[in-house]
């Protein structure tokens, strides 16, 4: 039942929890976890410390990834049945790289209230420290854990003009800025932002080849957790669009209409009867 007046019955609430260090937990997510009937929970085990940190007793309700689907109905129930929730995970803000996506939007359809209660993200926090351009940035989480899918999603980000921020652990770290620098090349500036908020709290700054190199010389400094920011492609390649316009002067210097336009569809995709149209219409100007 609702003990805090500032609660509203059938809501769930969207609580941001610390990433290392527990005086970050907000005023507002204190007051809702004190009030709320349920938590919501990644790791039950996780929570119950922090519930214990602020001397709290409350039921829990796992919701990892393996569970989530299965979830939506007892979480609607609860808060059908006018009782309060809270969502946590096990590290800042439930959602970003954690469970809790498939939950929200099942009971956004449903109708369901939901309200966030901001606090931390290791996203945020790492930029805010970083001196990289924070004007535009990219998300792009964790990156596949297989070498080939690692590749090829560092491949396809070489000319994205925004800051990309990536997550990663300790076990593949040294592998990933591998990838980097060879896919982003020994000029790209970079930052590395490790242990956040913590006690061995450590930012590295400089090229991808550089910052390897420090991490690599120092085994402690492996360990922990880490967020990997890469300023983006300030001078990206032309675009590789083709002027077709230039390509069928070329080709119709050499080719009758037909064939010019085959080889144009071939490259783009273009409808083969339109271009044959279009290289008429150029002939006829020539
Ligand atoms: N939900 C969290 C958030 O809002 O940032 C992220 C959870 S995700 C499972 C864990 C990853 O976030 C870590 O592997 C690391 O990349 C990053 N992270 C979390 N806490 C961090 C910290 N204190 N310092 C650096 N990175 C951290």
């Amino acid at each position: 039942m609702i003990s805090d007046p500032r609660l509203q019955a059938g809501t769930l609430y969207i609580v941001a929890t610390p990433i290392g260090n527990l005086a970050d937990l907000t005023e507002r997510a204190k007051q809702v976890l004190t009030s709320v009937d349920v938590i919501a929970c990644e790791d039950t085990r996780h929570t119950q410390k922090l519930l214990q940190h602020l001397g709290l007793r409350k039921p829990l309700l796992s919701v990892h990834e393996h569970n989530e689907r299965e979830r939506v109905e007892q979480v609607t129930s609860h808060l059908q049945s006018g009782q309060t929730m809270a969502l946590v995970s096990d590290a800042g803000t439930p959602l970003i790289s954690d469970p809790g996506y498939p939950l929200v939007a099942a009971l956004r359809e449903r109708g369901v209230s939901i309200t966030p209660v901001p606090g931390v993200s290791a996203i945020i926090t790492a930029l805010s420290a970083a001196g990289l351009p924070t004007d535009r940035f990219t998300f792009e989480g964790f990156l596949p854990h297989k070498s080939g899918g690692k590749r090829e999603k560092l491949d396809a980000l070489t000319q994205e003009p925004r800051t990309m921020v990536f997550y990663e652990s300790k076990h593949r770290i040294l592998d990933t800025l591998e990838c980097m620098a060879q896919a982003f090349g020994a000029e790209r500036q970079a930052c590395v932002a490790r242990e956040l908020t913590k006690t061995f709290e450590t930012f590295y700054h400089g090229t991808l080849p550089d910052i390897l190199a420090r991490i690599s010389a120092d085994e402690d400094q492996q360990k922990g957790e880490f967020v990997v920011m890469i300023t983006g492609n300030t001078n990206p390649a032309p675009s590789s669009e083709v002027d077709t316009d230039k390509l069928f002067r070329l080709l119709l210097a050499e080719l009758p209409p037909k064939k010019a336009a085959a080889v144009i569809s071939d490259l783009t995709g273009e409808n083969k009867k339109e271009l044959y149209q279009k290289a008429l219409e150029i002939q006829g100007k020539a």
